[in-house]
């Protein structure tokens, strides 16, 4: 049985393997072609088989895309990091 990918429902004309991610919170697939994000299972993907041109554009889009993934996660990091401090410094507490 021959491996498939997951691939971009948004455009079936230029097939684009999903990139799996977890830098979109809730979102594990990513296309790096139309920044469209999907999750899983129920995620609206669509399968290819895994041929080399496909495998070779997955490898291309991974490595292009991994600065650009790295810098979404250390934001998403940064922003929670400081939600967590500021809830820390004045607390719901005094809220109420
Ligand atoms: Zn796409």
């Amino acid at each position: 049985m021959e491996a498939a990918y997951k691939t971009c429902p948004n455009h079936r004309e230029y097939v684009v393997p999903l990139i799996m991610t977890f830098a979109f919170p809730g979102a594990e697939f990513w296309c790096p072609y139309c920044n469209c994000q999907t999750g899983w299972p129920f995620g609206n993907t669509v399968e290819a088989m895994a041929d080399e041109e496909l495998a070779n554009r997955r490898r291309v889009y991974k490595r292009m895309a991994e600065p650009y993934l790295i810098i979404i996660k250390l934001s998403f990091i940064s922003r929670t990091r400081s939600f967590v401090s500021e809830w820390r410094g004045h607390g719901f507490r005094d809220a109420l």
